[in-house]
């Protein structure tokens, strides 16, 4: 068979999103041992970097070796017993997955739900808490299959006053909006490296409070993955440096690099690139007479969800945009098939120039099925001013 070269697309879906060449340059290092001193160092190095972006203090901050979905697992299944009961806040896919682990490990999962496409309501999460009493309350604070931002203001405050634990999933927030760990009382937070750290994906970054680091310690029963029991993994990223499982060390590599260009450019820098991007992409969009799906005070910044118009093939647009324009965008998950697109504007992708190139891209794919709309151009431009 052919080698497969891939060629070099333009990422705008959601996600893996773009890589700066340093990040994949940084992947074709030699390898060192996962015990190698130097490795270790570099393992401190990571570690520090993460609470930089996580912006917390927390010891047990540290990169899962796995994607965003053993972040997700890793926070549940290390601090869920049998018989905990979880309060799991489910407005898009990624709650229903969190629903489904908590599950798994054999806890008794409530589900408060919202509407996909609005994010969750706090008085609904208040009354499951006072009526369940769970040890923990999970929520998804960029929900990437609809685009929708979730305030988590206040929410920690309520969980602890009612004996429970915030567990928050910021697989596409972190790096593109504040996450504010410690500020927010956020118990254990984990991300992904393939969103708006702009790095390959196979790692996820997860930081975990004292709080939830005795409540783990503490536990009655073994957690139930031995592959991501954090008593174990904990002893590598920490002092001892006992081996657990092989480290994937090109991927450090790569993170290390990723984040040192977070840290380069700034946390508050990079969120207003990532907020100023998403206005003028909305901008454009808006001119262009298309539609937004998300109520403009739940907007996601790094995930922008576009209505499909009416009589309009998702799919054809879709494949014109890769096939004609180099640009990948996404489409609807579940019940928003065929009726969204999904641009993301992550990381590196979060550029003048792609909101530019998408909304021209996608005006002559529209055109293509017939469709004549005006540019969206100017006035995303004109928002750039503003
Ligand atoms: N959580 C959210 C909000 C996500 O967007 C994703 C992936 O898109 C995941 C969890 C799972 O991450 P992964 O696909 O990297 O396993």
């Amino acid at each position: 068979m052919d080698d497969i070269t891939a060629p070099a697309r333009i990422l705008m879906g959601p996600g893996p999103s773009p890589v700066d060449p340093r990040v994949l340059r940084a992947m074709a290092e030699p390898l060192l041992g996962h015990l190698d001193p130097m490795f270790l160092r570099m393992m401190d190095e990571i570690q520090d970097l993460l609470r930089y972006v996580f912006e917390t203090a927390n010891r047990l901050t540290i990169p899962v070796s796995g994607t965003g979905s053993a972040g997700m697992e890793a926070a549940l299944v290390n601090l869920l017993e049998p018989g905990d009961g979880a309060v799991i806040c489910i407005n898009g896919v990624f709650g229903e997955r969190m629903f489904d682990i908590a599950g798994r490990a054999g806890a008794h999962p409530e589900a408060v739900r919202a509407e996909w496409g609005r994010p969750v309501d706090t008085n609904e999460i208040e009354d499951a808490l006072k009526s369940h009493r769970p040890k923990l309350v999970a929520i998804v604070h960029a929900e990437t299959s609809t685009g929708v931002l979730q305030n988590l203001d206040g929410l920690s405050a309520l969980a602890h006053d009612n004996g429970a634990m915030l567990v928050v999933d910021a697989v596409t927030s972190l790096g593109g909006h504040p996450v504010s760990v410690d500020a927010r009382g956020i118990d254990v937070c984990y991300s992904g490296t393939q969103k708006c750290l702009s790095c390959p994906p196979g790692l996820s970054p997860i930081t975990f409070s004292e709080r939830a680091v005795d409540t783990i310690r503490s536990r009655k029963s073994k957690v139930q993955s031995w592959y991501l029991d954090m008593n174990m993994v904990a002893n590598y990223w920490g002092a001892e440096r006992s081996y657990h499982h092989t480290a994937p060390i090109s991927m450090n590599y790569a993170l290390k690099e990723a984040l040192r260009a977070v840290r380069e450019e700034g946390l508050e820098a990079r969120w207003r690139r990532h907020e100023s991007n998403h206005r003028a992409f909305v901008s454009g969009i808006e001119a262009m007479g298309l539609e937004m799906f998300v109520a403009a005070e739940n907007r996601l910044w790094s995930l922008n969800a576009v209505r499909v118009p009416d009589g309009v093939d998702d799919q054809r647009v879709r494949s014109r945009l890769l096939e004609r324009h180099n640009i990948e965008i996404g489409g609807g998950l579940g019940p928003l098939k065929g009726k969204i697109w999904r641009v993301g504007l992550m990381g590196a992708g979060s550029t003048r120039e792609n909101v530019l190139l998408v909304l021209e891209a996608l005006r002559e794919s529209l055109q293509a099925q017939g469709l004549e709309l005006p540019s969206g151009v100017a006035a995303a431009e004109r928002a750039y001013e503003s």
